[in-house]
């Protein structure tokens, strides 16, 4: 179990970089075992070009490492907060992709402007304010300000939280997000060219597009 889910948290890892949505060593990807109540997670400051499944550190939910010979990630009391307050979460992804955090610098939520955004998230992309990485400032801020079925929330002036119940969904979300962002930006700076308004779509429009993508009738049945 806790092997399938090490090479599920690797490749997830391997997939930031491929997917610019990670500069250097920053960003990182989690998964929990839910049963034993194990964290799989990126060790620091490890380069992903030489990241090996063997280089994760599994550590339990007070952060203690359980097996690994490197230190976990930075971040880990952040993912461990979410893990032990939200329990359907079996993987969380902390990246600082960067159209997202354009919006996260502007301490701006990104509203739904289009069917894709609608599909995925449901509703608008929150973002807390800004808080400093002590404690447990970031991990509350997502509780406090996240959205009910939105797998993601930007940081003021930091970066992206997203979080589902596999690496792959989680991963999935942190790319969806970086396209939404980047379509968001572009139209909003095409409508400031061209002097028209770019408007948000109605809620209970964005929830039916949600409901259709996650509640069924949306791609193969297995
Ligand atoms: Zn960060």
């Amino acid at each position: 179990m806790l092997e399938r889910l090490k090479e599920e948290v690797w490749r997830a890892n391997l997939a930031l970089p491929e997917n610019n949505l990670v500069v250097g060593t920053t960003g990182n990807v989690s998964g929990m075992d839910r049963e034993n109540r194990y964290v799989v997670i990126k060790p620091s400051g490890v380069p992903y070009k030489s990241l090996k499944q063997d280089d994760l550190v599994v550590v339990d939910l007070e952060g203690r490492v359980v097996e690994g010979k490197k230190k976990p990630s930075v971040d880990t009391p952040h993912h461990l907060y979410l893990y032990r307050n939200l329990e359907d979460v079996g993987s969380v992804i902390h990246t600082h992709s960067p159209q997202a955090t354009m919006f996260a610098m502007l301490e701006q939520p990104i509203p739904v402007y289009n069917t894709t955004h609608a599909d995925i998230f449901g509703v608008e992309i929150p973002c807390t304010p800004y808080v400093g990485n002590q404690a447990d400032h970031i991990g509350k801020a997502i509780l406090k300000y996240r959205k009910e079925g939105c797998p993601a929330i930007l940081l003021g002036k930091h970066g992206v939280f997203t979080f589902d119940e596999a690496p792959a969904k989680a991963l999935r979300a942190s790319i969806m997000l970086e396209y939404v962002a980047m379509t968001a930006k572009g139209a909003l700076e095409l409508a400031s060219t061209l002097r028209v308004k770019l408007t948000a779509m109605p809620p209970q429009e964005a929830k039916l597009w949600y409901l259709r993508h996650h509640g069924g009738g949306y791609g193969q049945s297995e």
